[in-house]
């Protein structure tokens, strides 16, 4: 049996690429788990400034994966994910392990039970490296929300990595893992890959059942994945994805296949919305390098049309009616008797104990959307708002599905801008959520979105392309993306 110790002396570089090829390197013994741990901790640990991960299981991760080496040694068939170096977002229950939603209400409790998700990874024996930092219960666009501290992001530490999934994103952007989890409620895995350069694939609302992942909205919400090629997400949504007993709102498709799909050579017919790309808060570099995009579709024979889409104005409105109405009753659970935080300062009586309770363990950000929603649902204003967002989502969703019958695939910028620097949108909260207007149709209408890295700005930054496809159908998704990503990745900036 080949110990550890003798990679460690043949290879002093690991490098990684591809699922494909680190499982065909371990095949043929030119790595193995043990120097790939051992590679991601290292990195892990060079990388500890960016504040990307609230918790590192070095220890057992290093344990797991010499046992997963004894397991090839012995000639055991790997699994779909053997020795896959995932990290995740923490708000996704790791049985026996810290999951914090980086609230300090959440202070010392541990998972009684793994996420359908996890539970999915560890069965093909992927390896957890450790827990992400992330805005706290993924409220948030910038990770500038966590009782941890903010995330930098790894390309420029002055700038915001994104939010909600923040650390999830840079763990993959600066190479500390192979893959990551991230929820998104409206917008936090596509917002925070754009702004890192990297994939985040949102899949349809249910594909991947939501058992043991932290609720902020529970009819948004929605677990994805970061990744460097879409080979690896496709791998990693076929382990997640299948229906659940635990779940009754997954999607009931028992084994769905997105692998081992070659690139069909067709034409693809996608819109996309006028309201969007003439948007005032769009940046221009953004608009203009998105339009040149469209005009070398048009000449690759694609058919592209510009859609009407008037209720754009009303996307980030209904979004926050609806998504702080559902979080300010899945965070009433949190009242300091059953599990978490307690405050420590005198009481009057069991109110005044919720109320220092929650004022102390809640952030700013969550107290605010927790009056928000309770305002939203109260009874003088009930119709008047959640009543009224629930009639948009629903004109939404119609007009999602006049949209995809005519055509693939619908694209849009992921966010008005690239990156922007920590602080500058902070006290501005109204600033920060319309922000999040190109992101939240998908979650309002349940469809997948993707954004690839397919754009370099010109002050430096990267920026990607959001493509949508209607719901379930994230099979053309990923072709799409593989598409333009083997076509025009990293397109230049047109105009400087
Ligand atoms: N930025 C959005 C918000 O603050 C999205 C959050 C998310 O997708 N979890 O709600």
């Amino acid at each position: 049996m080949l110990q550890p110790v003798f990679y460690a002396a043949t290879h002093i570089m690991f490098s990684f690429s591809t699922i494909a090829k680190y499982q065909s390197d371990l095949q043929n013994n030119h790595t193995s788990c043990t120097e790939a741990v051992n590679h991601y901790l290292a990195r892990i640990d060079a990388n500890r400034h960016l504040n990307a991960f609230t918790e590192v299981y070095a220890e057992e991760a290093l344990q797991r994966a010499q046992e997963l080496d004894r397991l090839r040694s012995l000639g055991h068939t790997p699994k779909k994910l053997h020795g896959v170096v995932i990290a995740l977002k923490d708000v996704i229950c790791y049985k026996d392990h810290r999951v914090t939603a980086a609230s300090k209400i959440l202070e010392g409790f541990k998972s009684l039970y793994n996420a359908t998700a996890v539970q999915r990874l560890l069965d093909e024996e992927a390896i957890i490296i450790g827990t992400c930092n992330c805005d706290e219960f993924a409220m948030g666009s910038s990770n500038e929300n966590s009782a941890y501290g903010n995330v930098l992001n790894a390309l420029d530490t002055t700038r915001v990595p994104g939010g909600s999934s923040g650390g999830s994103a840079v763990a993959v952007q600066a190479g500390c893992c192979m893959a990551s989890l991230g929820s998104d409620t409206g917008g936090s895995v596509r917002q925070p890959a754009d702004f890192c350069g990297i994939i985040g694939l949102k899949p349809s609302y249910g594909r991947i059942s939501r058992y043991g992942l932290i609720a902020y909205a529970s009819s948004f919400d929605q677990i994805g994945i970061f990744g460097n090629n879409t080979n690896d997400i496709a791998l990693l949504l076929e382990v997640l994805s299948g229906a659940d007993e635990y779940d009754s709102t997954a999607l009931n498709d028992e084994n769905p296949v997105f692998t081992n799909k070659a690139i069909p050579i067709r034409r693809y017919r996608i819109a996309y919305f006028k309201e969007a790309l003439q948007h005032p808060s769009l940046d221009n570099g953004i608009r203009e390098q998105v339009f040149a995009l469209i005009d070398l579709l048009k000449n690759k024979g694609h058919l592209i049309e510009e859609v009407d889409f008037n209720l754009l104005e009303y996307v980030v409105p209904t979004y926050y009616v609806l998504t702080t109405a559902e979080a300010s009753s899945n965070l009433s659970r949190y009242d300091g008797i059953r599990y978490g935080y307690q405050t420590k300062n005198d009481i009057q009586d069991l109110n005044d104990f919720y109320k220092k309770t929650r004022s102390e363990g809640f952030g700013k950000e969550v107290q605010r959307r927790i009056m928000l929603g309770t305002f939203v649902l109260s009874s003088g204003y009930y119709d008047a708002y959640f009543s009224k967002a629930q009639q948009v989502r629903r004109l939404l969703v119609e007009k999602t599905n006049t949209i995809f019958s005519d055509y693939d695939a619908l694209i849009m910028p992921t966010s008005p801008s690239t990156a922007f620097r920590i602080g500058e949108k902070n006290e501005d909260p109204i600033a920060m959520y319309l922000a999040d207007i190109f992101t939240v149709f998908a979650n309002l209408t349940g469809i997948p979105g993707i954004s690839i890295p397919l754009f370099k700005h010109s002050n430096g930054m990267p920026f990607g392309l959001q493509v949508m496809t209607k719901k379930a159908d994230e099979l053309t998704l990923l072709e799409l993306s593989r598409y333009l990503l083997n076509e025009y990745q990293m397109a230049e900036p047109e105009t400087v």
